[in-house]
């Protein structure tokens, strides 16, 4: 008997006969003597519905009622799936995140999540339940809904996992893995079995909508093995050892894979939008000062750049969500004023594209067979930025399909 966490993303539960299905499937795990906590998201375009609701009335919605508002979508789904499964005689019940006790800070629309209760879900499974909890909210100390982010409900279900210490989590979700590269741009793309928790890590953070980024960093802090499968794929995925069924997030480095692909992926993201602030009084402090004032206002900054300085004045340049441009621009307005810069330049049509890869580690002539393929086709690299397993470029958005294909090509992962 194992305890497994099970996760359905919104298309798996985007319609009541969907939600049937899914509870079909959470009924032949339970009858065959495993625990089941369900984790929900909201039905497909539900959040986007409340959002695009909230912003109606106000246009920089007030962040705590814009949670109480967009947590509602998997309130919904929980009622529902509980009884999708009681009308099959399994016994069923339904938590939201206050009522599990999912206790986050207080960070509306990016909380995270501080501890989980679990007395009552144990109770309840000792008791023959299965648990559904409502995935992306929690609750902060004063009893306030809190949000986790667009994508949250991986990261309920994997911070449950840690907390429960389940044998596995399952994150289904409308693909039947995680994919060398998105598959709507690349047919080729093939499914892994395995990644590790470090490139799924870089995926993520680059890009790949498979998993929320937070998702991966608790699976990897706190070991919970993650594995991603299709909620779509009729045939039937085991918990047994030896289901192959999915892609797994492996904690140990698959050697063997070392050895054959150099690159496990190509991630994109469109979603970015470029600051330059140029003829900024080169001296120290200057990138603290920028920054500092960006992240005081919760933007996420990504790639950083600054000039050689020439003149006694540098250029600096960073990346953000293009969804949090404008605030980072207004930010920027001010810094500039503070500081005495010259100008603001300003790029959001612009696409971040990622080749991710533990093989690069130990082959060298990765940046350099990227940088080759890139300007084969003409295209303008405008920033770059490295990790150990990672090379990442900003290009125009117009070009991003290209990059796509021919990096794919290039890094043999076509075959
Ligand atoms: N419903 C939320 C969203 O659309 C959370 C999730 O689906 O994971 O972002
Ligand atoms: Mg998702």
């Amino acid at each position: 008997m194992a305890l497994i966490v099970q996760k359905y993303g919104g298309t798996s539960v985007g319609s009541t006969e969907r939600i049937k299905n899914v509870a079909k499937r959470i009924a032949k795990f339970q009858r065959q003597g495993h625990q089941v906590v369900v984790v929900v998201s909201a039905m497909s375009g539900e959040t986007n519905r409340l959002i695009a609701l909230t912003k109606e009335i106000q246009e920089q919605p007030d962040p705590r009622e814009y949670d109480v508002v967009i947590s509602t979508g998997e309130q919904v789904t929980i009622g529902l799936l509980a009884m999708a499964l009681q009308d099959i005689n399994i016994n069923a019940k339904s938590y939201t995140g206050g009522q599990v006790k999912i206790l986050t800070d207080n960070t509306f629309t990016k909380a995270r999540i501080i501890s989980i209760e679990e007395n009552n879900i144990r109770r309840d499974l000792n008791d023959g339940k299965v648990v559904i909890v409502a995935g992306f909210q929690g609750v902060d100390k004063d009893g306030n809904i809190t949000t986790l982010g667009r994508g949250g409900s991986d990261t309920s279900a994997v911070a449950l996992a840690a907390a429960l210490k389940a044998d596995e989590c399952q994150i289904y979700t409308d693909v039947d893995g995680v994919y060398t590269t998105d598959p709507r741009i690349v047919p080729e793309a093939k499914k892994l079995d395995t990644i590790t928790f470090e490139e799924m890590l870089e995926m993520a953070s680059q890009g790949s909508k498979v998993l929320q980024i937070r998702a991966v960093e608790f699976a990897g802090k706190y070991k919970v093995k993650l594995r991603v499968l299709s909620s779509l794929d009729e045939k039937d995925a085991i918990a047994s050892s030896g289901n192959n069924s999915g892609t797994l997030i492996t904690i140990e480095e698959d050697k063997q894979k070392m050895e054959h692909a150099i690159i496990s992926g190509i991630a994109f993201n469109r979603d970015e939008a470029k600051l330059t602030l140029t003829g900024v009084p080169d001296k120290p402090g200057i990138a603290f000062q920028i920054l500092n004032a960006i992240s005081q206002s919760n933007v996420d900054v990504d790639m950083i750049i600054q000039n050689v300085g020439r003149d006694g004045t540098t250029d600096f340049s960073f990346t953000v969500n293009r969804g949090e441009f404008e605030k980072a621009l207004s930010i920027l307005e001010r810094v500039k004023l503070q500081l005495g810069a010259r100008e603001i330049l300003s790029d959001n049509k612009i696409c971040k594209i990622s080749a991710v890869g533990v093989g690069m580690r130990s082959h060298p002539g990765v940046a350099t067979k990227l940088f080759q393929t890139l300007s084969d086709e003409n295209i303008n690299v405008k920033m770059i930025s490295t990790s150990e397993i990672k090379i990442s470029v900003v290009i125009d958005e117009k070009y991003l399909e290209l990059a796509v294909r021919v990096l794919h090509k290039a890094f043999g992962l076509d075959k």
